[in-house]
């Protein structure tokens, strides 16, 4: 049985772990963010030392063991009853990141909307990141080559998921709302799709 999902899509800094972490607090939605994921592995094992490589660079850590390591992390959250693919509704941030993702997850996902926040300009995103390396001591956060290398990397090889999924499931939010009332829009989608 495929997973009932949500994809969180939007730009480095556009506020999908923000909502995604208010999603997932709500009964039978699961939030799981790839970013979050990769920075809880350890420098000291192979996949640590691969992530570090690239998110320094402000690149994609490569496709195979992404998504490896994101199938491991799903069988154990359901065997350990934290996520049930009969009830819940899974809310994907920071994956997929590419179209060669995209495909090597079509036979897993049932993709019920693509929650795409937009609008914010370059400048204030870029402010948004400089604000975040500070409060959660993120690397790739600090550096301003780093965070134009990730927009780049976004525009590049991101974007393009949009058009696999197509019009029909993207729905556009507007991200220079405050949270709340993205927060209110995203409900509100999601209520009346009944995912
Ligand atoms: P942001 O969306 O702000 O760039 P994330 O926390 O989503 O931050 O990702 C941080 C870094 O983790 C990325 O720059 C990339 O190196 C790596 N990463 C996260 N998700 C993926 C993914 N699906 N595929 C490859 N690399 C990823």
């Amino acid at each position: 049985m495929k997973f009932r999902t949500i994809l969180l899509f939007g730009a480095p800094g556009s506020g999908k772990g923000t909502q995604g972490k208010i999603l997932g607090s709500i009964p039978n939605f699961y939030h799981f963010s790839c970013g979050e994921l990769f920075r809880n592995l350890t420098p000291d094992t192979e996949l640590g030392k691969i992530f570090l490589e690239y998110s320094s660079r402000g690149q994609l850590v490569p496709d195979e063991p992404t998504i490896r390591l994101w199938q491991h992390c799903i069988q154990v959250a359901e065997r350990d009853g934290g996520f049930n693919r009969q009830t819940d509704t899974l809310v994907l941030d920071g994956i997929p990141r590419n179209l060669q993702q995209a495909q090597m997850l079509e036979g897993l996902l049932k993709v019920r909307a693509v929650l795409y926040l937009l609008g914010t300009d370059i400048k204030k995103l870029v402010a948004r990141l400089q604000r975040r390396a500070l409060r959660e001591n993120r690397l790739d956060d600090a550096n301003i080559k780093v965070i134009r290398q990730r927009l780049q990397t976004y525009e590049r090889e991101t974007r393009p998921v949009l058009d696999f999924y197509g019009p029909k499931l993207v729905r556009r939010i507007d991200s220079t709302q405050s949270p709340i009332h993205v927060l209110n829009e995203i409900i509100g989608l999601l209520v009346k799709s009944d995912p």
